[in-house]
């Protein structure tokens, strides 16, 4: 009998009395190993309600004492890193060496906030008229909403928190149904830290639970993480709700191959940033795009690296791909193969029917490869998020950036090039997010802000980095003076009414 999670509010695990419950499959078998309980909008609204009344004293706790519960939550989710990295396994079913290395990226957040101290100092102009000085501070906003994805049930949550918290929020996290788990354990972390209760909370839930805090008055402000459709909606709502939003949505990302490029080492980086974690990235590359006669070359270099390819359970530390996340997940991404074949792509490797030896009924898909595509195809056009890389074919490096600045998505791009000026010039001009020169996934680091453009983001205000201090606090200008008693007019009619200068 699978076992059915907590929520986690209050700095405890928490039950209710929610009829709903979900499914947690283990990706690798194709068996349900927990339930998670789906929260109706009354529990979210009584944990808010925990968050709000914990945001009443986080607010004003020092500077010291956050960064003394940072600095032991960073002891312990790096002591804690592998049984972390083997929740994320068992749910979300990418391989264990992945799933550390989401961990790493996350906990390179909580040491970013750290040193919140320092990045939460404004400025102090003395003097600014006679006797007057002015400076700035900012302040936390309240309760904080984090809306997130399932591939990266870790990481992109520690996109968030960790920040939110060295501000002075207190936060309500809505985890992906699909791989709960490793959230709870993380609030587990939080409580051992010493983080006072109700300042991180856990709750699970699908929709119901999402439209609750998207309305909720006493939240603040959403940071979603998802696909752009359910981005969209979030920041509509939650926007009209008043809420301040950031809401990262879906991705399309192009590796373009300059025809002066190392053929080897584009190759190398297409097949890892295409099939790793089975191309449920958001950064994952679905589409290269060959410049001139490179294709010719690039594409059986790419084909030869796949068929060395070892698919198999996370658990398996031979393994390089993982299964998808669920069997419905699996058949639609599989479906692409045929659609993009229907439309006139050639298939150059089909991994539609791959068994695992010992777990048959796992979700697996091994790594197919399209070439021919073209950009009205729907594998060019849609965002398939699995195991399935195209290859389109243009004649110059200006067609190149035309397509992919046609894209709807600008998430994440990369070129491979032997010249420093094409590669200056994809920079220049192309319009992502992300850009890469020779590197595949350029994902940028925690003291970096990561975001998209266009349909990738909805928001202004990119996730960690000085942006995710800036997204979190609101600012304040505060401009004082210190008169001498008795400077003030003793006789009526003599008060100045004109508007204040710098003189
Ligand atoms: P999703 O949009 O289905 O779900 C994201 C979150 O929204 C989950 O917590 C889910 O419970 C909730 N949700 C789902 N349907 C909803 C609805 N109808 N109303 C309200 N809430 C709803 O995304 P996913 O399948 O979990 O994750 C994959 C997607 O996330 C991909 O599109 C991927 O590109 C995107 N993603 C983007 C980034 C980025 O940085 N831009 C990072 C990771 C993932």
């Amino acid at each position: 009998m699978a076992s059915l999670l907590s929520h986690h509010v209050g700095g405890r695990r928490w039950s209710d009395d929610d009829a709903r419950r979900g499914e947690v499959f283990d990706p690798a078998t194709g068996r349900v190993s927990r339930h998670v309980p789906l929260a109706s909008a009354s529990t979210v609204a009584r944990v808010v309600e925990v968050a709000h009344e914990a945001f009443t004293t986080w607010r004003w706790s020092t500077l010291a004492q956050r960064t003394r519960v940072l600095f032991a939550f960073r002891t312990l989710v790096d002591a804690h890193r592998d049984e972390l990295a083997a929740l994320i396994v068992a749910e979300h079913g990418k391989v264990h060496d992945d799933a550390l290395g989401e961990v790493q990226r996350g906990l390179e957040v909580v040491e970013f906030a750290c040193g919140i101290p320092h990045l939460l100092k404004g400025g102090h102009s003395v003097e600014v008229s006679s006797g007057v000085d002015s400076w700035s501070l900012r302040q936390p906003l309240g309760v904080v909403a984090g809306i997130t994805p399932f591939n990266f049930p870790a990481m992109v949550p520690m996109w968030m928190f960790p920040l939110a918290i060295a501000c002075g929020n207190t936060f309500v996290l809505k985890p992906s149904e699909k791989d709960p788990s490793v959230s709870v354990r993380l609030a587990e972390l939080w409580t051992e830290a010493g983080l006072p209760d109700g300042v991180f909370n856990v709750v699970h839930g699908d929709r119901e639970a999402v439209d609750a805090l998207l309305t909720a008055p006493d939240v603040a402000a959403v940071s979603f993480v998802g696909s752009t459709p359910i981005a969209r909606h979030v920041f509509t709502t939650a926007t009209t709700h008043g809420k301040r939003v950031q809401a990262l949505g879906g991705a399309k990302n192009h590796l373009v191959v300059l025809p002066d490029a190392d053929v080897e080492l584009a190759a190398d980086a297409a097949v890892a940033a295409a099939f790793g974690s089975a191309g449920e990235r958001c950064m994952a590359i679905s589409a290269v795009v060959a410049v001139g006669d490179v294709g010719d070359r690039l594409v059986p270099a790419i084909a030869n690296r796949m068929a060395a390819l070892r698919v198999g359970p996370g658990t398996d530390p031979q393994a390089e791909m993982g299964p998808l996340v669920t069997a419905e997940h699996r058949d639609r991404v599989a479906g692409y193969v045929a659609t993009g074949a229907d439309e006139g792509a050639e298939v150059v490797v089909d991994g539609r029917g791959l068994t695992v030896e010992g777990a048959e009924d796992g979700f697996w898909l091994g790594p197919c490869l399209l070439d021919h595509v073209t950009p009205d195809m729907a594998v060019h056009r849609d965002e398939i998020f699995g195991p399935v890389l195209s290859v389109v074919r243009v004649g110059t490096h200006a067609d190149a950036i035309a397509l992919v600045n046609a894209n709807p998505y600008g998430n994440g791009t990369a070129v491979f090039t032997d010249s420093g000026r094409e590669a200056r010039r994809f920079q220049q001009q192309i319009e992502v997010g992300m850009v890469g020169v020779n590197v595949p996934i350029p994902v940028p680091m925690a003291y970096y802000a990561f975001g998209g453009w266009k349909d990738s983001l909805f928001g202004d205000t990119y996730v960690h980095g000085t942006e995710g201090v800036h997204f979190y606090t609101r600012g304040k200008v505060v401009t004082a003076r210190w008169p001498e008693q008795g400077a003030g007019t003793a006789a009526a009619g003599t008060s100045s009414l004109h508007f204040p200068t710098s003189d």
